[in-house]
């Protein structure tokens, strides 16, 4: 890349926010109904003389991710039409917030790597609004198109960030950290295949660090690797624009994941004036009138966020970075891991070993077997393995033996370990028996150890543990060997 040019990303991010009813209606608010046109009422159907009423619960969600961004909340905040005819708006308006968006300013914290080094970038933000979902077309059926207006007037949340990210990294690291946001308050399940979490970037590059680009708008990226695609691609075409002595054209494209490439859609001579204006039918809201949207009220009832998860983590368990971050992705394993901290492991070296074993042995039979939870694990065997672990009492290759028992049909682990024998012999005498016996059959490898092939000892440690079963504790093998070959 030529790197006189500095390329510039903003991002709009819409998510379907996640409450019983749609934005203005008693309708179900149901991204699960296959049946078309089952969640409709005159009301989003957009039928004249119907009156439209702001859910309660849709701005509590937006209020609590302006809270979690560390936004200013509006105090005065009103509802905008915004004008455009298409099937899919079955008003002739969207319902949109113009001028008084609930929440201004705020920012987000995300980790990047540059120049391979992690760095930490506060994102600002411009705004939040709440808005209503359009329908859903489908133009593939040949010579007419479908339209189901069960997503018509959901409530949308749109995120507008500032121009202030540089490259594709960062661009999708921003979205990965505001999905995580909208699903630790449960504000949105925020799934980018399901749409419910819709990204597009708004790029440009310029030589001016003073200077913004003309930017294009890439649409449709339903995943972080698109959105980092899109950014890089785009970046790369603008700059051979320009380095051809050619000009950026203002438009709207969109993304194709199978070439990887972006396409045009739309010339900016076709972009709308909205001709926006406030709704008439829908009071202006006056926040602090409200008790509910009250800051205490909602701070109340928001959940802990990851950033604040990330904090706890590395102060309470002094974990690795990688598995903090794996818990922050990781629900279920994260509560299985704090039950099993909190209840069974009590000192630093079983929190280690636990993590450690969910990480890595108890994800991968989750992963192997297609499935969310630990399968028949519970924290308590899980934890009493642990201690098992810990105390010399199993070897590393017994407890994952167990784990696989355990995580299939359950039960005690001390009592597997028992049942296949597997409970680690720490007796130096019968240990000492193994090793000659070992050592005995294996002369070979014994003189590449005498003859300085200091490295071979791990596998005659391994022979060990072969003839033992498992059940030898290795650490001791090593030094019963030693003090044999002198
Ligand atoms: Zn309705």
């Amino acid at each position: 890349m030529n790197s006189e040019y500095i390329p510039t990303i903003g991002l709009e991010i819409h998510a379907e926010l996640k409450t019983k009813s749609k934005m203005f209606c008693p309708c179900k608010n149901d991204p699960e109904e296959k049946n078309p046109n089952v969640n409709v009422c005159p009301i989003c159907m957009g039928h004249p003389g119907t009156l439209p009423v702001p859910n309660k619960e849709a701005v509590k969600h937006t209020l609590k991710v302006g809270l979690a961004v560390e936004g200013t909340l509006a105090d005065f905040s009103e509802f905008d039409r915004k004008n455009y005819f298409y099937p899919d708006i079955p008003k002739g308006y969207q319902i949109s917030q113009y001028k008084y968006p609930f929440v201004s300013g705020g920012k987000i914290k995300v980790k990047i790597k540059e120049n391979g080094v992690d760095i930490t970038k506060d994102i600002l933000l411009t705004r939040i609004h709440l808005e209503e979902d359009t329908a859903k077309s489908s133009h593939d059926t040949g010579d007419y198109s479908l339209v189901d207006y069960n997503r018509s007037s959901l409530p949308l949340m749109e995120l507008v960030t500032e121009p202030v990210m540089h490259s594709g990294a960062e661009a999708s690291a921003f979205a990965k950290e505001f999905q995580l946001i909208l699903q630790y308050l449960g504000a949105s399940d925020a799934n980018m295949e399901k749409g419910e979490m819709r990204v597009e970037a708004n790029i440009s590059v310029s030589k001016d660090t003073n200077k913004l680009g003309t930017k294009v708008e890439v649409k449709n990226l339903n995943s972080f690797r698109s959105v980092e695609r899109a950014c890089v691609y785009e970046i790369e075409r603008h700059i051979g624009v320009l380095e051809n002595g050619e000009t950026i054209q203002q438009e709207t494209r969109g993304f194709d994941e199978s070439t990887g490439k972006t396409f045009s859609q739309r010339k900016k001579e076709d972009s709308h004036d909205y001709r926006y204006f406030p709704e008439p039918d829908i009071p202006k809201l006056y926040i602090s009138e409200i008790s509910e949207f009250a800051e205490k009220e909602l701070r109340k009832e928001m959940n802990e966020l990851p950033r604040a998860k990330r904090e706890r983590y590395e102060k309470e368990y002094g974990i690795k970075t990688e598995d903090i971050e794996f818990y922050v992705d990781n629900k279920n394993l994260s509560e299985f891991f704090e039950q099993t901290i909190q209840n069974f492991c009590d000192d630093k070296e079983c929190v280690k070993l636990a993590s450690n074993y969910i990480v890595s042995d108890l994800a991968g039979l989750m992963k192997n077997n297609n499935i969310a939870e630990p399968g028949q694990v519970f924290p308590s065997a899980f934890g009493k393995m642990m201690l098992m672990l810990r105390d010399g009492k199993l070897s590393s290759r017994g407890a994952k033996d167990i784990l696989a028992i355990l995580f299939k049909e359950g039960g005690d682990p001390e009592q597997i370990a028992d049942e296949k024998g597997l409970i680690q012999k720490n007796d130096p005498e019968a240990l000492k028996i193994i090793v000659e016996k070992v050592m005995n059959e294996n002369h070979a490898i014994v003189a590449e150890y005498r003859a300085g092939k200091v490295a071979v000892l791990n596998s005659l440690v391994g022979l060990c543990m072969k003839e033992s079963k498992g059940s030898g504790n290795p650490q001791l093998f090593k030094e019963i060997m030693l003090s044999i070959l002198g």
